[in-house]
């Protein structure tokens, strides 16, 4: 295969071919737990009265293309990322100053930061986080030197509920299948030792950055079973991809009891030791004789504001915030990971001024920041800087606008806004809330052909991929420890060249692999 937008790629299939690769891949799917729940769209809940049923998750019928140095560039940079974020978190002042900007358009935002400020009136008794990042990236093509060179440029980073490292895991394993056993069958056979399919370990990293953190917590002084929760969203479709990790878990550490919790349920299921150290006890719901201390809490959930209906909501995040398990993340990790922080981190100082990731990645690695700054495009502040104005003219000019997304500080897909949409939607807001958002130039990566299966139809086109690299990392809050800093593997999403929006979840996307071209 040569070039990205190579006509022989994906080879043209015979409808019986076509109908021999989708009924391959839905068993596969089914066989390996390559699965979503159905939403209720597809399966109505009558015909599926007691919840029985998994579909396959959406997936390409062929690894997208995807350029090699790109790849080498994103996996390369995820270390420095994994460091980068855990200082930002470990920065008070700095998380501080970009909630300042924020907050007046966000309650939700600043729910969290008083959620901090309480913890911390009170004194954390966890010093460890731990952190499941997801740095995502899209292809830029840069033709300004002549021949078009590649790069990656960060969409956004994911500090909260990083998913699908388990249904990546298993769309590598699928296409890898494929290649060996199917391709070479078609017509238009794909030579498999043409194919350069990298291999992904993102359910063994993502379950190892869980297991480190609980071994880094102590045996339990009240003579607990020390146990692990994963925090869940109430009727989750995208359960198969978390319950990867924790069979994962069950493997590596058969010992070590998991228990999946839903957010709404916290306060149900658990207690806070009446101790200095205000240990987290989890109280076996079919047997409530039975006590756990809870040494990590995952969220998969409590990223947003659907997971807080009520004021109940918020205190069961206080209640998980100042207990002594180790959190992923801890609130001020997610508030690392917010649009307006990668903005900042993303705006260039002027020469005269000290850099502001000189400040969070070690002086000594400085090559590390250079290797950052060139996966950051264009972000500017909707406020009222000079920046800020410059950025405002340009998002109320529905000409100008069509170059930029608008974001809100918000996680789970489905927030922004984008394009000729930018100027109605900032108009029918309070000015006083513009500053809350982020513009962001828009990334055009340049045209992939593939073959998307959904619910049982494929739809062929031009397709967008973006590429997630994961990143484990577990750091003290009080000193400058990093105690596991890790790559753990990949995700390629793929959505309709049409389509803004990406999220597999939200259903505009779906799952894919990279062949590296
Ligand atoms: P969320 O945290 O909700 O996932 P993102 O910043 O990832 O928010 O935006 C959601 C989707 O919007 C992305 O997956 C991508 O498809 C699209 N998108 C966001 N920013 C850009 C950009 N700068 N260029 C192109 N597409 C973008
Ligand atoms: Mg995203
Ligand atoms: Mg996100």
């Amino acid at each position: 295969m040569s070039g990205l937008t190579s006509a022989a790629y994906p080879p043209s299939l015979s409808e019986a071919e076509t109908e021999h690769l989708v009924n391959t891949i839905k068993d596969w799917s089914a066989g390996n737990g390559l699965e979503i729940r159905p939403p209720p769209t597809v399966i109505a809940a009558e015909a599926d009265p007691k919840g029985i049923s998994a579909i396959n998750a959406p997936v390409t019928l062929f690894p997208s293309p995807f350029p090699r140095q790109c790849f080498a560039q994103a996996l390369g940079v995820q270390t420095t990322y994994n460091e980068l974020y855990a200082a930002v978190s470990r920065d008070e002042e700095f998380i501080e100053d970009t909630v300042n900007q924020v907050v007046e358009g966000d309650e939700f935002i600043k729910n969290l930061w008083d959620i901090h400020q309480k913890v911390k009136a009170e004194g954390y008794t966890q010093s460890l986080s731990l952190g499941l990042f997801r740095s995502d990236y899209m292809v830029h093509q840069d033709t300004s030197a002549g021949s078009p060179t590649f790069q990656v440029k960060q969409v956004e980073f994911n500090t909260i509920a990083s998913s699908f490292g388990g249904l990546s895991y298993y769309t590598s394993r699928l296409h890898k299948y494929l290649s060996t056993r199917e391709y070479p069958l078609l017509k238009n056979a794909i030579p498999t030792d043409m194919m350069e399919l990298p291999g992904n370990n993102s359910i063994p990293g993502l379950a190892a950055g869980i297991e480190t953190a609980f071994h880094a917590y102590p045996a339990s002084e009240l003579g607990h079973t020390n146990c692990i929760i994963f925090l869940v969203q109430d009727g989750e479709r995208n359960v198969f991809d978390q319950r990867h990790l924790e069979y994962r878990l069950a493997e590596v550490a058969p010992g070590v009891p998991l228990f999946r919790l839903a957010f709404s349920d916290i306060k149900k299921h658990t207690s806070i030791a009446d101790t200095p150290k205000r240990q987290l006890l989890y109280h076996l719901p079919q047997c409530p004789d039975k006590t756990y201390e809870v040494a990590v809490v995952y969220l998969r959930a409590g990223y947003g504001p659907g997971d807080y209906p009520d004021q109940a909501a918020w205190d069961a995040r206080y209640h998980i915030e100042r207990s002594s398990a180790i959190k992923c993340p801890t609130v001020l990790t997610q508030l690392a990971g917010t649009k307006k922080v990668q903005q900042v981190l993303a705006t260039p100082q002027p020469a005269s001024e000290p850099s502001i990731l000189g400040r969070f990645v070690k002086a000594a690695a400085a090559d590390q920041v250079a290797e950052l700054s060139k996966t950051f495009t264009n972000i500017y502040p909707m406020d009222t800087s000079p920046a800020g104005l410059e950025a405002r003219k340009k998002a109320l000019d529905p000409k100008l606008a069509e170059a930029y997304v608008l974001k809100p500080q918000r996680e789970g897909g489905g927030n922004n806004i984008y394009r000729g949409a930018i100027p109605a939607y900032l108009k029918s807001i309070p000015e006083s809330h513009w500053n809350s958002y982020i513009l962001m130039e828009l990334i055009t990566p340049p045209p992939v052909s593939n073959l998307i299966l959904r619910n049982g139809n494929v739809e062929k086109g031009g397709v967008i991929c973006e590429v997630g690299i994961y990143g484990t990392c577990l750091w003290d809050q009080k000193t400058d420890e990093i105690y596991h800093n890790e790559l753990a593997g990949y995700l390629l999403r793929t959505k309709g060249d049409k389509s803004e929006e990406g999220g597999v979840a939200a259903g505009y996307g779906c799952m894919d692999s990279c062949c590296l071209v």
